[in-house]
């Protein structure tokens, strides 16, 4: 089977059916975790809307990306997006930072409407300093951003899946539909619109190999960073329903190993610029998410989130373990040589 009819068959199986409207008032997944403002340590809400998911999944979904699985299969009406905030901001203790996802794009129109857009961000506003959510470049537009920007006080963030900027690893590998420039472009504009822009950088697409992985998040993080005002690496992990997945099934995937984050946020502290450089791997320490030995992943992910927040990255280097050597001779090894 080749990648692009491997993808195709991927996307098809993992759309589901039309959901009836009990389950479209109800999030996907709500919590809090630990972020920054600045130098502060806060506590982040983070929500999960379910719409009808992201479009480009439909026609071939990205690689590593097993989010059609929490969609409805159709838009989402007005009355159901606001069923959802309600459920959520019950829940909702105030916290500076506010992170709302879609398993998509919050500006794509089929998603989120304009006006439950713009309810959203009013719930919020003058109560987080901080609101983010993601968005496929194309839909970064002045028409979308300014009726947010003036109905929020405090901060808007724009997240937007840069991955890579090589436009190969992007296109062929991660499979996404628009190219790198386009969404350098994207953040300019974000921020010529008074907003913040956030980018995430997949660490270890499939095909590439372990220290291939480590250096094209290097060279992005330099390449990028004049454009974003954070930069977030996030290593691969293993999501239902994806080419990723089916790789690994046949041993010719393993996710990067935590060494590499810690490499590529050493390396790539010195190119951030002024940008803010972190990694809150999903997953870490598991099977299907970044792992090292099992030994020393507790203590790395431990040293890989204090140095994310609070954007000192010197102490990664006195990190070691037995596995470091094994993990110095697989990054030439593979993807050939997979092991669990
Ligand atoms: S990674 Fe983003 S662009 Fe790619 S299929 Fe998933 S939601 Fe869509
Ligand atoms: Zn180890």
């Amino acid at each position: 089977m080749t990648r692009e009819s491997l993808a195709r068959t991927v996307a098809r199986d993992r759309r589901p059916p039309p959901a009836p409207p009990s389950a479209a008032s109800r999030y996907v997944n709500q919590w809090t975790e630990d972020e920054a403002l600045g130098g502060e340590r806060v506590r982040a809400f983070v929500l999960i809307l379910k719409t009808r998911g992201c479009y480009w999944a439909d026609v071939k979904g990205c690689s590593m990306c097993g989010y059609a699985k929490d969609t409805l299969g159709r838009s989402a009406t007005p009355t159901e997006l606001s069923e959802q905030l309600a459920r959520a901001l019950d829940r909702y203790r105030e916290e500076p930072y506010v992170k709302v996802y879609t398993s998509g794009s919050f500006l794509d129109d089929r998603e989120v409407d304009p006006e439950s857009r713009l309810a959203l961000v009013r719930s919020f506003s003058g109560r987080a300093r901080r609101l983010l959510f993601e968005t496929l470049p194309e839909f970064a537009s002045e028409t979308a951003l300014d009726p947010l920007r003036a109905s929020f006080r405090g901060e808007l963030e724009v997240a937007l899946g840069l991955e890579t900027t090589d436009p190969t690893v992007l296109a062929r590998y991660v499979h996404k539909s628009a190219s790198p420039g386009e969404y350098l472009d994207a953040a300019d504009r974000v921020r010529a619109a008074g907003l913040r822009a956030k980018a995430y950088l997949l660490l270890k697409p499939p095909y590439l190999t372990e220290r291939e992985a480590v250096e094209d998040v290097v060279r992005s993080v330099g390449e990028a960073a004049g454009h974003f005002d954070a930069l977030s690496v996030n290593p691969v992990h293993i999501q239902n329903g994806t080419v990723v997945e089916w790789l690994y099934h046949r041993g010719r995937y393993r996710p990067p190993w935590l060494w590499s984050v810690v490499e590529a946020l050493r390396r790539g502290a010195e190119r951030r610029g002024a940008a803010r450089l972190v990694s809150f791997p999903t997953a870490g320490g598991l099977a299907r998410g970044p792992h090292n030995c099992g030994e020393c992943d507790a203590r790395v992910l431990a040293a890989i989130q204090e140095a994310s927040l609070r954007q000192e990255f010197g102490s990664l280097a006195d990190l070691d373990c037995s596995c470091r050597s094994v993990w110095e001779a697989k990054g030439r090894l593979e993807p050939l040589g997979v092991e669990a």
